[in-house]
């Protein structure tokens, strides 16, 4: 049995307001950890059909086992039950979150049960507290809750305020959950299950040390992996400019959505590009705990004060490919300041950006087509590139005050059951999409991967592989490569490593790794746990309720050119089945 896993589980009842902690060794030697151990305490501990707002949900955050040992490593998993597909909820964020959750002594945390009144709890290693929240209860900022516990919380070492905005607190189904500053458990609704527990943040905090079993090999290893991460060519682009110089890169190949996927390539790309921004808005990068590559870019917002001359708000807003794709191109929206703007606005009140971009062009067009009438949008006319007017919707998204902005807080999928649109209301499995109309791959991932995310498998790879290529793609590559890739992170997430290095975690470097903490899984054992692993979440899936056939696949996705030309349904239809006969057996 290996000591040197982060095997002590604690365990949160926020009806009780009462803690336990348990050694679940098992889970670690058997799972890896991250992904893999979280799919399995929700599994335990959610109970079977439960209301994804109610008590019977549970939070899992994970981290790996070689968290707080290696470079990159950085990453935290969350897993619960999502009240916006109403199936898996998964989501990963980087900052000090896993370090704080290690270093506290913990190799994952399992919330239960919901408070009565607001609450945050302050977990200084073997210690919890349920602190009253009430009075952070309403503050309108995600970023203001943070300064304030922060000032307010005692405790030294690594430490992470995991929190939510008033998004959260709304329920609005695609609420984040932001940790430290500029870092996001983005997708899938975590926030608004915080909000239905009466949850408003998570404080952890922690100084204990991480052993390993070789010290030795853990240094070979650790230089291996720092040279690598350092030197490579593929993890200096996301240092300089960042994922935002996908946008250049998309537009060129006419797979950048835009406008609601009306086209795929944009006319003001280049004003939004990665490299217009690196020039004349580039105000600082900063970097998770225990990363050397620092790829999470702060722009300048500065705006002039109304009644001040020469007097300046300056505001750091982050941004990065997704962010640009949804709020920017998405809405027409090539003015630089509007789309920071809009990043700051989704940032302060704690929503998943991708979500909200896709969920306003939506609503754009379904007001175009008269399908929601002006007394529906309380006046509003939302309109290609009109920021303004954006940030007006999404602060009544936030607010819900009709029955038009409550369905556009519950996604795409729900408004357009309502209004209709259906053929171009952009959701795969209920989630929104993001910014890649690369061809079929793309769309075959987004419907099979677990999350219903880029992340999952990355299709997107496999089209832009695959552009100007003979033979052409067929239902069986793409089926193979999703399966392969999905496979293959459900390891790195079980580590959990950021996918940015991926490169550089190879099979090979991962079972050396391991073999530091005494874990020991040859190359081909550790493909074998990455499908496990992938399986037991489609048990959960299966489990409550999800099935291949009921996946809808809007038109506009199949007649908008793509790099591929236009999409056939067949070839998504068939990758998707030939990928289901696969995860079922
Ligand atoms: S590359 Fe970026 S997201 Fe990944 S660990 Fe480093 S700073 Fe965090």
């Amino acid at each position: 049995m290996s000591q040197f896993l982060p095997s002590s589980v604690l365990y949160v009842d926020l009806s009780k307001h009462l803690y336990r902690v348990r050694n679940r060794q098992e889970l670690f030697e058997k799972y890896i950890g991250g992904t893999g151990v979280a799919t399995q305490l929700l599994l335990e501990e959610c109970e079977k059909g439960a209301d994804p707002l109610g008590p019977g949900n549970v939070i899992v955050f994970a981290v790996g086992p070689l968290t707080n040992l290696y470079p990159m490593a950085s990453k935290t998993v969350a897993m619960f039950k999502s009240p916006h597909t109403g199936n898996l909820g998964e989501s990963h964020a980087g900052g000090r979150s896993a370090i704080a959750i290690r270093s506290a002594g913990y190799g994952a945390i399992v919330i239960k049960g919901a408070s009565e009144s607001p609450v945050y709890l302050a977990i200084h290693e073997d210690r919890v507290f349920f602190r009253d929240a009430t009075a952070y209860w309403g503050m309108n900022s995600a970023q203001t809750v943070g300064r304030v516990i922060r000032e307010n919380e005692p405790g030294s070492g690594n430490r992470t305020i995991m929190r939510i905005g008033k998004a959260g607190e709304n329920l609005v189904t695609y609420a984040n959950l932001v940790t430290e500053t500029y870092r996001h458990f983005g997708r899938l609704g975590l926030g608004a299950v915080f909000g239905s527990k009466r949850l408003k943040a998570v404080l952890v905090s922690g100084r204990k040390t991480t052993p390993v079993a070789d010290r030795k090999l853990f240094k070979e290893v650790y230089e291996t992996l720092y040279t690598q991460q350092t030197k490579s060519s593929a993890l200096q682009k996301y240092h300089d400019l960042g994922t935002a110089s996908n946008i250049l890169v998309l537009n060129e190949l006419k797979g950048l959505p835009t406008r609601n996927l009306g086209q795929a390539w944009f006319e003001g790309a280049e004003e939004i590009s990665g490299e217009n921004l690196a020039e004349k808005y580039l105000g600082r990068r900063v970097a998770c705990a225990h990363c050397p590559v620092a790829c999470i870019h702060l722009a300048t917002l500065r705006e002039p004060y109304e009644d001040e001359p020469y007097f300046y708000k300056t505001t750091m807003v982050p941004y990065d490919y997704e962010l640009l794709y949804a709020l920017g191109c998405m809405l027409g929206v090539s003015s630089v300041n509007g789309v920071l703007k809009l990043i700051d606005e989704v940032e302060n009140w704690g929503l998943d950006a991708i979500s909200t971009g896709v969920v306003l062009a939506w609503a754009t067009e379904a007001v175009q087509k008269e399908l929601v009438t002006k007394e529906e949008t309380l006046g509003l006319e939302p309109k290609w590139g009109d920021y303004k007017t954006y940030l007006k919707m999404i602060e009544l998204i936030v607010e819900q005050p009709n029955q038009f902005y409550k369905h556009l807080a519950r996604g795409v999928e729900k408004a357009a059951e309502k209004y209709g649109g259906v053929e171009f209301a952009l959701a795969m499995g209920g989630n929104e999409p993001a910014g890649y109309h690369t061809g079929p791959a793309g769309y075959a991932g987004f419907y099979t991967g677990a999350r219903h995310s880029h992340l999952d498998s990355a299709g997107y790879g496999i089209d832009q592989k695959a552009v100007g290529k003979t033979p052409e793609l067929t239902a069986q590559n793409i089926a193979d490569g999703l399966i392969k890739e999905e496979a293959w992170r459900q390891v790195l997430s079980s580590l959990v490593v950021c996918f940015f290095a991926r490169g550089v975690y190879t099979p090979e470097i991962v079972a050396k790794a391991l073999k530091t903490v005494d874990l020991n899984f040859t190359e081909n054992q550790l493909m074998e746990t990455g499908l496990r692993i992938l399986k037991e979440k489609y048990r959960f899936k299966f489990r409550e309720g999800f099935e291949f056939k009921n996946l809808r696949i809007p038109q506009r996705i199949l007649e908008t050119e793509s790099p591929h030309k236009n999409i056939r349904k067949e070839i998504i239809e068939q990758s998707i089945e030939l990928y289901a006969q696969k995860i079922k057996t």
